[in-house]
């Protein structure tokens, strides 16, 4: 018997005929004996639907009442899927981020999640399917608080962590990690295997297939993730640690990101202090620097400096 998370992400969920398929997969794993945890994300588009439901309130809305609005998404399939289970004959009961509860420290919107009671459910897991909403969790004072966009992944995760699991399972709408987006570069090939390490940096530049803080608590506590289809029966892509993996390749994907804002400053004085002087501003306005380039000047006795940081930051990067 083994114990498994399976994260199903919003397209996977983004019907009810698709949440019966859901229930499905599950119930092939329950009628092998595995112990199973679901975390499910809202349906596909959802989310953004309500993002743009507070925009028309207040394009600045308060971000407190936006965690409670946001985490109705993953509310409604959390309770949709334990539905679908018992029609199968399947016990299954779905848990709140504050039943848990799913504790979160840091800011609304962008929180992380430190703990996780495992009491209630872990005794559960004997009898029935545990189904857990993503994205969502409590404050140590009680507030609601999500963990930023695509944060399913991170719960699925940090699920796997805390209850032990052999395997954390994230079912998605392509049929594995692929060295470029599949969606965007039809000729992109599928990865079967591929190291922590990789990911990360696939995700942190933009692979979204991943997100990046899932990939790096999955690194850390060697968490073993296997990223497949909802739809399809190929066998996806493991991600685990580099010394399982045997490379035959020089370059195994390539990611891209059209968030990116490029800022270059012209003939800056060649001397030390110079880039603390510029990136320290930065640092204090809470913009996060991506990439740094350095170039000899047309006169070779100053440089330039080009580094890129996120496209809604460079608004407050150049005043
Ligand atoms: P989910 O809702 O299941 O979490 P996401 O939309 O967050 O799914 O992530 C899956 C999407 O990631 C795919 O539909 C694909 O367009 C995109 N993607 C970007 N880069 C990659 C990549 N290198 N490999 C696979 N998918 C990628
Ligand atoms: N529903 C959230 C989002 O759309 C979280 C997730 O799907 O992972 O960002
Ligand atoms: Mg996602």
């Amino acid at each position: 018997m083994v114990k498994k998370v399976l994260k199903f992400g919003g397209t996977s969920v983004g019907t009810t005929q698709r949440i019966h398929h859901v229930a499905n997969i599950i119930k092939k794993e329950r009628e092998i004996g595995n112990k199973i945890i679901a975390v499910v994300s809202a349906m596909a588009g959802k989310t953004n639907e309500l993002i743009s439901y507070s925009k028309n309130i207040d394009e600045n809305f308060e971000k407190r009442e936006l965690d409670v609005l946001l985490s109705s998404g993953e509310q409604v399939t959390c309770s949709l899927l334990a539905g679908a289970l018992m029609k199968l004959n399947i016990e299954a009961k779905s848990w709140l981020n504050w039943q848990i509860p799913i504790l979160t420290e840091g800011e609304h919107t962008n929180s992380r999640i430190i703990n996780i009671n495992i009491n209630k459910i872990d005794e559960y897991l004997n009898k029935g399917v545990a189904v857990i909403p993503g994205f969502q969790g409590i404050s140590k004072d009680g507030d609601i608080t999500t963990i930023g966009r695509g944060g399913s992944d991170a719960t699925a995760v940090a699920i796997a962590k805390i209850f032990k699991a052999d395997t954390c399972e994230i079912y998605t709408d392509v049929d594995g990690v692929y060295s470029s987006d599949p969606n965007k570069i039809p000729v992109a090939k599928k990865i079967d295997k591929i190291s922590y390490e990789e990911m990360l940096e696939l995700s942190s530049l933009g692979a979204k297939v991943m997100q990046p803080s899932a990939v790096q608590t999955a690194m850390m506590y060697q968490i073993p993730l296997h990223v497949k289809s909802t739809f399809t029966n190929r066998e996806g892509t493991k991600i685990f640690s580099e010394e399982s993996i045997n490379y035959d390749k020089v370059v195994t994907g390539v990611a891209y990101s059209k968030d990116e804002a490029k800022i270059t400053l012209q003939g800056v004085d060649d001397k030390p202090g110079v880039a603390a002087d510029i990136f320290s501003p930065l640092s204090e306005k809470q913009i996060n620097i991506d990439m740094v380039i350095q170039n000899i000047s047309l006169d070779g006795k100053k440089t330039d400096l080009t580094f890129t940081v996120k496209r809604s930051d460079l608004g407050k990067s150049t005043d």
